[in-house]
């Protein structure tokens, strides 16, 4: 493994340990609300990963699968054992599929000791060591000098590689707009943007005022990042500008209706009204 570059070894410990940055942590650690897969909204922890069902994600597991076997040919590997592995990999996300009957008799103790390490255990490089012997005599029938060992090696780095992609386009997904839960937050930070374009720049310092001089549409094709410090920035200038004039207003009221209560109320602390007594 030491040969990998250093981001995959360590993304490699982390996802063995099964402690990584998947919803289930996520929540535990605190920075975020839900434990939902960015993919397709299900329970996410590190099993789930290359297991999703969403459609963007099968489509790019079948891309990897399909690179893992165009490797396996160049890499000169018996065509039953490059049947056998690919077919051990519909294990990961349907325990049920690989049957050891659908490879060749001379393959099967080698299939069972894989099935035995596990499917989990094959994307984390975990080789049975009767595939090397079986593809050592594989070489040795074609009289090549290719090294078994070197094989078994690079292998186990593919399949690495291969959960390290899966991992990658799970981080792309939750960080492009077009997840469910960045849909959301894109939608409620939209809504709030349009609440203040409603409310107008009355309530806001002058420098604050400047930013609600564009049209809607220059705020809204922000990315969604920026959108939402848009807004904060804005909320929080409101807020403040409103607290800040609550005095001058408390006694301009004075002022001008000395006979009623000490101060107004403001829009949100309407005073209830009490129907006149009859009689
Ligand atoms: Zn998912």
């Amino acid at each position: 493994m030491s040969s990998l570059p250093a981001g995959v070894q360590r993304w490699t410990t982390k996802h063995v340990m099964g402690m990584c940055g998947v919803g289930k942590f996520k929540v535990r650690w605190g920075s975020a609300d839900s434990a939902g897969c960015p993919c397709c909204g299900e329970f996410e922890d590190h099993l789930h990963v290359p297991r999703c069902m969403a459609p963007l994600t099968s489509a790019e597991w079948d891309r990897r699968t399909a690179t893992l076997d165009q490797w396996l040919d160049a890499q000169v590997t018996d065509p039953a054992i490059k049947h056998a592995i690919l077919h051990l990999f519909q294990g990961v996300c349907d325990l049920l599929l690989p049957c050891s009957r659908l490879v060749p008799v001379r393959l099967r103790r080698a299939f069972l000791s894989q099935q035995h390490i596990g499917y989990q255990g094959l994307l984390e490089g975990r080789l049975s060591v009767q595939l090397a012997a079986l593809q050592e005599q594989y070489l040795q029938s074609r009289w090549s000098q290719r090294s078994p060992t070197l094989w078994v090696s690079r292998l186990s780095h593919q399949l690495i590689l291969l959960g390290f992609y899966m991992w990658e386009h799970r981080n792309l997904v939750q960080h492009s707009e077009d997840n469910g839960q960045l849909r959301e937050r894109s939608r409620l930070v939209n809504d709030g943007i349009h609440s203040q374009f409603d409310m107008g720049p009355t309530d806001l310092p002058k420098v604050v005022q400047r930013m609600l001089a564009v049209k809607h549409g220059t705020v809204l094709n922000k990315p969604l990042v920026d959108r939402e410090e848009w807004l904060k920035l804005v909320r929080m200038e409101r807020k403040a500008y409103r607290r800040a004039l609550a005095p001058q207003r408390r006694i301009l009221h004075r002022f001008f209706h000395p006979a009623q209560a000490p101060s107004p109320v403001s829009r949100n602390q309407r005073p209830e009204i009490t129907p006149p007594r009859r009689g």
